[in-house]
């Protein structure tokens, strides 16, 4: 909780800041010694009084200041404890990832013994833990690890300040760093940069003044492109591949991968850029996890005799698509007695409904109709968990290949018309769709389906019964009630926004609440003002705004355990709020 540390953007994990020291410095940032002011250990005065007494000194000083520490090694708790010290601008302490006590409070913590975690298993467990031990709000310093090749993945873990120590003592150590790894500059045939520098050592032989310069324009660089990949809400992708360059970071975002509730809390509910599956790691992304989760828990597919299954299509939303076009006209009028559901990989099951919501209308994945086992086993699990719950007289499997066969080895009871979007085989799934809506019952409008199921999607199971009570119309992409105001409408992006009406409904089912103080915010709610607010809200999220003296809507721009966490920063950008 700082005065000194605001985060502005964030992509999981990853997030961009101002820090407020002498100047604005915005992260994730290079500092250096211009930036800061440090006591250091306190191993380097005389007495424990002379390492306080240069604390006490830093206490006025505008650059962020760094208090005395003791160092100790990676796992052991520090052998000396050194009372809290005050200061009037920000604050930074040292933190030992693996100590049991609590950090003192401050604005920047110094990660203690971050150049020495080249062990995934350690890194991770740092970060995470440390993350998890210190506010929201507050800036996390990583000295002498950064490199060319990791940094994409530190900042993805969620550190925000760097330097570019390594890259110096590195050069005058003869090693020669990009984004793809290290080598010894005396065994590279042709420097593989046109920096300035290596145009130099090009002509001149290599020095290490030229080495260090050359590291260092590397590291800057890739900070630029990093930045970059949080601001266009692209890190993970960035990451999947940057991760490539050794075993090691591969490891790590494994490794993070499995700390699956500190990716949870810090994935937002929508992002703006493709979601690319390209790699095994991408089929535990949160995105995939949390679509499916919500699929199979929150949402309820509609009371249908008839469920069709059929497969995915590289354009989205697959409404749009050839294939799905063609299986729309050959269904024709038995639309309205079968229920639809897209089999996919890596998000497995798409009810049509869903289909604009994220990441099912943006995401691409290499295909090849292929199969591997991974993704057929996360397939059958969660249409098996997805019929339990949801059953069904007849099912008819318009599936062809792999993705057939993994639902006929699963044992699936269907009519199987092997696919395809031939003639003949639009005939079969023709003839098939026909037999199996015989007698059965019809569907209310589809469009209303969609309302009901994105209501539940993203506020729980409920949602769409509230929000769809009484007599309902749809107009455009809005539906009103029957005075004909407006309660919600879908979003090109795929998201619900609601009207006050429509929020008055669905404030009793208590989810994606926050709740405020004695006032009436004006276009974005602060953190400060937060009392109160849905644990499960995450940045992206339609929230209900409730106060003693307002009630409006907006969309969440952190989670709600950061709302609550945070002293700093916009909770929430208000759409429209009324005095109540
Ligand atoms: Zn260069």
């Amino acid at each position: 909780m700082t005065k000194y540390f605001e985060t502005v953007r964030r992509d999981g994990p990853a997030r961009m800041g101002k820090l407020q020291s002498m100047q604005q410095i915005s992260t994730p940032a290079l500092i250096s010694k211009d930036d800061y002011v440090s006591a250091g250990s306190v191993y380097s005065y005389a007495t424990i009084q002379d390492a306080i007494a240069a604390g006490e000194a830093l206490r006025e000083h505008k650059k962020l200041a760094i208090l005395p520490y003791v160092p100790s090694a990676l796992r052991s708790e520090p052998a000396l404890e050194l009372p809290p010290q005050e200061l009037t601008g920000p604050k930074g302490v040292m933190v030992h990832p693996f100590s049991a006590k609590e950090p003192e409070k401050a604005d920047v913590y110094v990660l203690a013994n971050a150049s020495s975690l080249k062990n995934p298993r350690d890194l991770v467990a740092a970060v995470v833990s440390v993350r998890n031990a210190i506010a929201p709000d507050t800036a996390l310093y990583a000295p002498a690890l950064a490199t060319p090749a990791n940094l994409a993945l530190l900042v993805y873990l969620g550190i925000d300040l760097f330097d570019s120590i390594r890259m110096t003592a590195d050069g005058l150590l003869g090693r020669y760093h990009t984004r793809d790894g290290v080598w010894k500059a005396e065994e590279l045939t042709e420097l593989p940069c046109l920096c300035e520098s290596c145009r130099k050592m090009a002509n001149d032989g290599r020095t290490k003044e030229l080495l260090v310069a050359h590291n260092r324009q590397k590291l800057e660089e890739e900070l630029l492109a990093v930045r970059e990949a949080v601001r266009s809400e692209c890190i993970r992708e960035y990451v999947e591949r940057q991760v490539r360059v050794t075993p090691e970071q591969t490891t790590a975002l494994r490794l993070l991968d499995a700390e699956h509730q500190y990716l949870e809390k810090r994935t937002p509910i929508i992002r703006r850029s493709t979601f690319y599956a390209n790699c095994s790691e991408s089929l535990t992304r949160v995105e995939v996890t949390r679509f499916a989760e919500r699929v199979i828990s929150r949402y309820s597919a509609p009371k249908s005799d008839v469920l069709l299954l059929l497969p995915c299509s590289a354009k989205k939303p697959y409404s749009l698509s050839r294939s799905h076009r063609l299986f729309t006209e050959c269904i024709g009028s038995h639309r309205r007695y079968l229920h639809e559901l897209i089999l996919t990989s890596p998000l497995a099951l798409v009810p049509r409904e869903l289909e604009e919501a994220y990441p099912a209308a943006s995401y691409d994945v290499p295909v090849t109709g292929r199969w591997d086992r991974e993704e057929r086993a996360w397939l059958t699990t969660c249409l098996e968990a997805y019929l339990k719950k949801n059953r069904y007289a007849r099912i008819v499997a318009h599936l062809e290949g792999d993705l057939e066969q993994a639902v006929k080895d699963s044992g699936l009871d269907a009519t199987y018309t092997g696919g395809g979007t031939s003639g003949p085989a639009l005939a079969l799934l023709g003839k098939a769709v026909a037999e199996a809506c015989r007698d059965a019952t019809r569907l209310p409008d589809l469009r209303l389906l969609r309302y009901r199921a994105h209501a539940d999607f993203y506020f729980g199971s409920g949602a769409g019964d509230l929000l769809l009570s009484g007599k309902i119309t749809v107009r455009g992409r809005e539906i009103q009630d029957e005075q004909k105001r407006s309660l919600a409408a879908t979003t090109p992006s795929g998201l619900i926004a609601l009207s006050l009406a429509g929020a008055a409904r669905l404030e009793k089912l208590g989810s994606c609440v926050v709740r405020i103080g004695d006032f009436r915010p004006m276009g974005s709610l602060l953190a400060p003002g937060v009392v109160d607010a849905d644990e499960q809200i995450r940045p992206g999220d339609e929230v209900i705004v409730v106060g003693e003296r307002a009630f409006g809507v907006g969309r969440a721009k952190m989670s709600g355990w950061e709302m609550k966490a945070s002293r700093r920063g916009v909770a929430v950008e208000i759409r429209q709020i009324k005095g109540r």
